[in-house]
């Protein structure tokens, strides 16, 4: 690291996201925004990821114009080189993250510069025990939705007052115990561990750690703004009190960067290659013609429900472009022949990249909709770009946006459990054809409202604001 230029004063923040896409892309957007800030900011890194990050994208060169004021940090994440990494094995790469991490962040909060806050993913519960052993404030980054954080704030309450483990098979029954959302969800849009075994599932013990810990550090950090999830917010402040709402981060970014007239503008984070040939496809399609397809960086899929997907998308005879990473099979289901045979004839009424610039697609005239799997970063990209939403939820927070989607904010439809090519076919047709209006009144609405938060006066704005005022507190 060379930190030669550092210049006694200015609060210097180390951000520590977890080891994957969603997370990795939300805290460089924040990183940037800190620098814009005059903060000086550290960015810890797997060499994992950190290589895939240079070989994708141009955030070496980007990040450049922040001379003296970023740097790039390297751990290893502790799994050996030929572990596939995926969302199967995600208790497994947490664990070991923590091992290297742990003696890791001991070591920075005492080297120097002096590092004056440290802003770790909030499901790196660990970090907010050592920044509070070491006297280094820590504000975690809740990259889940704030709902999903809701829930789980609440998982102890479900416990106690034995909703949870639930009693009987009834997916369809309202859970009770969550404030605020009585009424609205049911057992079945939860996340997934509440339906397995919430006891020794890996996400659901960090959840429970993750919760404990927000009380104790300094503040929240979360991506939404107060018009989308103003009730939740509210819920989530009687345990943290400062909780920034500073989302919608990339709108953000973006927003700022225009200001500054820099002209970085939606810079790829991807730890993939972006395919830019699918924006060239989408230039050549009528305006709203086209639903994207994407189920995010982590999803694993069957060969039948990529096969129901296929035949649902074909027979709805709408245009699709369909991100159908390599990797999407189940572990012990990789069939790279089948996949290239699908993809070849999915060219008939679509186009298929392995991983696209999803910002980009999203904010492209063409696109009608999407159907996604809900991860936070998806929906709230899509909010931002008034595209409605098809989601197929699968684990951790993915269930409860879904719900929200559909009943909560009223932008598009949910599939949750289920996958066969008519659900497929129907729910695209009446997204994209005979409920479109409908659903495109809200989105368009709410992307207005997720612009003025960014904007001058606006709530994100103001929240923004206060965090750097606070951070820059931290060095006096
Ligand atoms: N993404 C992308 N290109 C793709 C698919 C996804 O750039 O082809 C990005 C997307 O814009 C989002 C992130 O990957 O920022 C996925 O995060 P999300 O929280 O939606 O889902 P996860 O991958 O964590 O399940």
């Amino acid at each position: 690291m060379d930190h030669q230029q550092e210049e006694a004063g200015i609060p210097h923040v180390l951000t520590f996201p977890l080891p994957i896409q969603g997370p990795i892309n939300s805290m460089l957007q924040l990183a940037e925004l800190f620098c814009l800030a005059g903060l000086k900011v550290t960015f810890l890194n797997t060499i994992h990821n950190q290589e895939r990050l240079l070989r994708c994208t141009n955030v070496q060169s980007r990040f450049e114009q922040y001379h003296g004021f970023f740097w790039f940090v390297t751990i290893p994440d502790g799994l050996p080189e030929e572990h596939p990494r995926s969302i199967e094995q995600f208790g497994d790469i947490i664990t070991s993250v923590q091992t290297v991490a742990e003696p890791f962040l001991r070591e920075i909060l005492l080297s120097e510069p002096v590092v004056t806050c440290i802003i770790p993913d909030a499901l790196s519960y660990y970090a907010v025990d050592i920044g509070n052993e070491m006297g280094v404030p820590v504000i975690p980054f809740d990259t889940i939705s704030p709902s999903c954080l809701w829930v789980y704030l609440c998982l102890p309450k479900l416990i106690e007052a034995q909703e949870l483990p639930f009693k009987g098979d009834d997916l369809d029954a309202l859970v009770r115990h969550i404030p605020t959302m009585e009424g609205l969800l049911r057992r079945r849009d939860l996340p997934h561990f509440c339906l397995t075994d919430y006891k020794t599932d890996p996400s659901s013990l960090a959840a429970l750690k993750e919760i404990e810990r927000i009380p104790q550090a300094y503040g929240l950090m979360l991506n939404t703004f107060e018009d989308l999830d103003g009730h939740f917010l509210s819920c989530i402040r009687s345990y943290s009190a400062k909780t920034y709402a500073i989302g919608p981060v990339h709108l953000h970014l973006k927003t700022r960067l225009a200001e500054k007239q820099t002209p970085s503008l939606l810079s790829s984070n991807s730890l993939w290659e972006e395919d830019q040939s699918s924006i060239r496809w989408l230039d050549a399609q009528p305006v709203g013609s086209v639903i994207y397809v994407s189920f995010g960086s982590l999803i694993v899929a069957s060969r039948e429900e990529i096969l129901e997907f296929w035949h649902g998308l074909l027979n709805s005879e709408v245009k699709y472009l369909w991100v159908l990473r390599p990797n999407i099979l189940r572990e012990g289901e990789t069939d790279y022949k089948f996949m290239k045979e699908l993809a070849e004839g999915c060219q008939k009424n679509g186009y298929i990249v392995s991983w696209a610039p999803q910002k980009k697609i999203l904010a492209h005239p063409a696109i009608g909709g999407f159907l996604t799997h809900s991860g936070w970063n998806s929906t709230i990209e899509s909010i931002v770009e008034g595209k409605p939403m098809i989601c197929w939820p699968h684990n951790v927070d993915q269930r409860v946006n879904s719900r929200l989607v559909n009943k909560l904010w009223k932008i598009g439809l949910d599939m949750k459990g289920t996958c066969d090519r008519s659900t497929i076919e129907r729910m695209i047709k009446d997204l994209m054809g005979t409920k479109r209006d409908e659903f495109k009144k809200s989105t368009d609405n709410l992307s207005k409202l997720a612009k003025l938060s960014v904007g001058e006066g606006g709530s994100s704005t103001y929240d923004l604001e206060s965090l750097i005022k606070d951070i820059k507190g931290f060095t006096l």
